[in-house]
């Protein structure tokens, strides 16, 4: 009998390319929207690589509709074997002083309260399957990064949930992976996210000018470590079957290097300073030592920032974490 996986957030992106990789490997994969409306081209996808997916519809943020998703797949399987937590939104892109708490707590709603509101409900099921919970992290929930104040508040919330629930499940035979990408590209992340340059920086007030200068940095191709939604993919796919996966699996050697800054500097100097350099040189108002730890470790990351990740194919478990 083939696994039974639930993948949350599979209108696009990562969600999309997971689900589709997970059927060629042969999972029984249920592929889930908010909006069943939005399934074009997820089953275009699924026709081009010619596999069948089951889609249904599920919002994180509504507990009733989570249940009766569930509900569903018992009905039809019998069993869950795997909940991938994908399901994200990047609008909360913001600054705490002038977006207002409201931001926060819909990013919240969605990157947080959406994993452990899904992971709840998937729980007895997966004692009864012992199975796995597969969660999509960001290594903005490892180190902040400017403007990412509440994406990164929640990101980093799901890391200790996770964190602290991975060997109470483990007790019930439940395994905790989370899968933690850098930069995504060609994924809908911006374009879901409702905001736009101009709309950030209407709102900005005295910080425009300093995020006019980070998003040009954006804007310029400023994305260390980046990927693609099918590399990404590849890794859950490896976190779904492999026997005995990590918790905490990079999806890239970048993401491994940039994770390992900050536990080189538990103070958190060099980290601080070297998000801070993202924004523009001038903003790089720190002690010079600081500041020369810094670039040698921007340098040190920075130096093959288009370099394409190692074929995860060749790559295995202890690669990722070594
Ligand atoms: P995406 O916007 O293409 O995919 C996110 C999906 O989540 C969309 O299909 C969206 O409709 C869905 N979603 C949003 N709110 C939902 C809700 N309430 N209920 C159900 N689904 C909902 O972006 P992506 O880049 O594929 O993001 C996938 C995951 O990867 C997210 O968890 C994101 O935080 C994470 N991530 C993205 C990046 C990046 O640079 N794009 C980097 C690291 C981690």
């Amino acid at each position: 009998m083939s696994p039974v996986v639930l993948i949350t957030g599979c209108s696009s992106g990562v969600g999309l390319a997971t689900a589709v990789r997970a059927a060629q490997a042969g999972h029984t994969t249920v592929a889930t929207l908010r909006d069943e409306d939005r399934a074009g081209p997820l089953r275009q996808a699924a026709a081009a690589a010619g596999v069948k997916l089951e889609v249904r519809r599920l919002d994180v943020t509504d507990e009733a509709s989570i249940d009766a998703c569930l509900t569903g797949v018992l009905e039809a399987h019998g069993r869950l074997d795997a909940l991938v937590n994908n399901a994200g939104q990047a609008n909360t892109f913001a600054c705490v002083e002038t977006a207002g708490t409201a931001r926060f707590r819909a990013g919240l709603e969605v990157n947080l309260f959406g994993v452990v509101a899904a992971t709840r409900a998937a729980l007895p099921h997966l004692r009864a399957s012992r199975g796995r919970v597969v969660t999509v992290g960001s290594t903005r929930g490892l180190i902040g990064q400017p403007f990412n104040e509440a994406y990164s508040a929640a990101k980093f919330a799901v890391e200790g949930f996770l964190e602290s629930l991975a060997p109470v499940a483990a007790s019930q035979g439940v395994r905790v992976v989370l899968v933690e990408p850098g930069p995504v590209l060609g994924t809908a992340f911006g374009a879901n996210s409702g905001v736009t340059r101009e709309s950030l920086l209407a709102e900005a007030g005295p910080y425009a000018e300093v995020l006019a200068d980070y998003l040009d940095w954006v804007a310029r191709g400023g994305h260390p470590g980046a990927q693609s939604a099918a590399e990404v993919a590849e890794v859950l796919l490896r976190a779904l079957t492999d026997d005995a996966p990590p918790f905490r699996i990079m999806t890239s050697a970048w993401g491994e290097r940039y994770a390992r800054t900050k536990l080189a500097d538990p103070g958190g100097a060099a980290v601080t300073a070297m998000t801070r350099s993202w924004l523009a040189p001038r903003t790089l108002l720190l002690h010079p030592g600081v500041v020369r730890r810094s670039i040698e470790l921007v340098t040190a990351i920075r130096e093959d920032q288009w370099e394409r990740p190692t074929p995860c194919a060749e790559w295995t478990v202890a690669d990722l974490v070594t």
